[in-house]
C-alpha cells in the first residue's frame, strides 16, 4: 500500500476506461512497480515532474507518494475524474492538463509554475508517439533545457535504440546519434508484458536520459537533416547516402574529416556533429 486511495483495477472498473488502443494505453496496477519507477526519477524534495499520459494514474500516485510535485497531460478525457479523485488526496500538488502532449511545450509547462526546485519527465509513454516525443524533447533550443533528468518507458527494441553506439550496429541510427549527443542514456531495467493491462506482444524498458550540459556544438536540425540522409540509406556509403542533400556529398565529408567509403553505422556522434557543421556551413554558403 503506498496510499489510501482504491486499487487501480477498482478505479477503472468505476470509470469504465477499457483500454484504447490507438490512444497507446497499457496500463500498470501493480503500485510496487510504479513505485519502482518513480524511485528512479527521485529523490524529489521540491522537484517538479511532469508526466505525460496518467490514464488512472498508477505511475502519478507513486510519484506524488514519494514527495513530488506532478503536472501531468492527459489526452483521454475518460481518465480525468480518477486523476480528480488523486488530486483530492495530495491537494496543491497535482495539476492535470488535458491535452496532446506533442503540441504543449513542456519546458514552458514547468517554468508557469514558478517553482524553484529541479524538473524531471517521468512516464510510462504511449507507444505511439514514444519516439516523437523523446526526439521533441531532446532536440529542444535552448540545451539544456530545464529538465534534469528523463526516466521513461518505451518498447524494448526502442530503449535498445536510445543507447546504441556504432558497438550495436543493428540498433545504432538516428536516435542513438541524437540521445548520445546531448545525453548519457542508459536501461534500468525491463518489464514483462504480463505487468500491463492490456499485455502488449513485447517487453518494455525504463529508460533514464541525463542531459549533457556541454554537448558538441551543433544545430540540431542539421543534424537530422545529416542522420536522416545518412540512415536512410544504412548500407550504402556516405558519398551515395548524402547525396540525398542535393550538396557535394564529397566535399562535406572531406570537411569533416570522414572517408567516402564509410558507412552511417560506423560514424560515431563526434563524427555525426562534424558533418552537421559542415552542412550549416555548407547551406550558410548557398
Ligand atoms: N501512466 C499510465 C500507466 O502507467 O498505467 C498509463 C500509460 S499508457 C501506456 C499511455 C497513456 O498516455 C494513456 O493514458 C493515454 O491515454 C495517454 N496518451 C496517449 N497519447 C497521448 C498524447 N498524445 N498526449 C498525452 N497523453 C497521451
Amino acid at each position: 500500500m503506498i496510499d489510501d486511495l482504491p486499487p487501480l483495477r477498482e478505479v477503472v472498473a468505476r470509470h469504465g476506461l477499457d483500454a484504447k488502443k490507438t490512444l497507446g494505453q497499457n496500463f500498470l496496477f501493480d503500485l510496487n512497480l510504479t513505485s519502482r519507477i518513480a524511485r528512479a526519477a527521485g529523490p524529489f524534495e521540491d522537484a517538479v515532474v511532469v508526466e505525460i499520459g496518467p490514464g488512472p494514474g498508477g505511475l502519478t500516485r507513486a510519484l506524488l507518494a514519494q514527495g513530488a510535485h506532478v503536472v501531468a497531460i492527459e489526452r483521454d478525457q475518460r481518465c480525468l475524474p480518477a486523476l480528480a479523485e488523486i488530486g483530492e488526496r495530495y491537494p496543491g500538488r497535482l495539476t492535470v492538463i488535458e491535452g496532446d502532449a506533442l503540441e504543449i511545450d513542456v519546458a514552458e509547462l514547468v517554468r508557469a509554475t514558478g517553482a524553484k526546485g529541479p524538473a524531471r519527465i517521468c512516464a510510462n509513454l504511449p507507444y505511439n508517439v514514444a519516439t516523437a516525443l523523446l526526439t521533441r524533447w531532446i532536440e529542444a533550443e535552448p540545451w539544456p533545457s530545464v529538465f534534469d533528468r528523463y526516466v521513461l518507458m518505451f518498447q524494448k527494441e526502442v530503449a535498445l535504440r536510445i543507447v546504441a553506439t556504432p558497438a550495436q550496429r543493428a540498433d545504432y541510427g538516428r536516435l542513438g546519434v541524437l540521445c548520445g549527443w546531448r545525453t548519457k542514456a542508459r536501461i534500468l531495467f525491463d518489464v514483462s508484458p504480463a505487468a500491463f493491462t492490456p499485455p502488449p506482444k513485447i517487453t518494455s524498458s525504463v529508460v533514464e536520459l541525463v542531459p549533457n550540459p556541454s554537448p558538441l556544438a551543433c544545430n540540431p536540425r542539421a543534424l537530422s537533416q545529416i542522420t536522416q540522409a545518412a540512415f536512410g540509406q544504412r548500407r550504402k556509403m556516405l558519398r551515395q547516402s548524402l547525396k540525398s542533400l542535393g550538396l557535394d556529398a564529397a566535399a562535406l565529408l572531406a570537411k569533416a574529416g570522414i572517408e567516402e567509403t564509410r558507412r552511417a553505422e560506423e560514424i560515431d556522434v563526434a563524427g555525426f556533429v562534424a558533418l552537421a557543421n559542415a552542412l550549416s556551413a555548407a547551406r550558410g554558403r548557398e
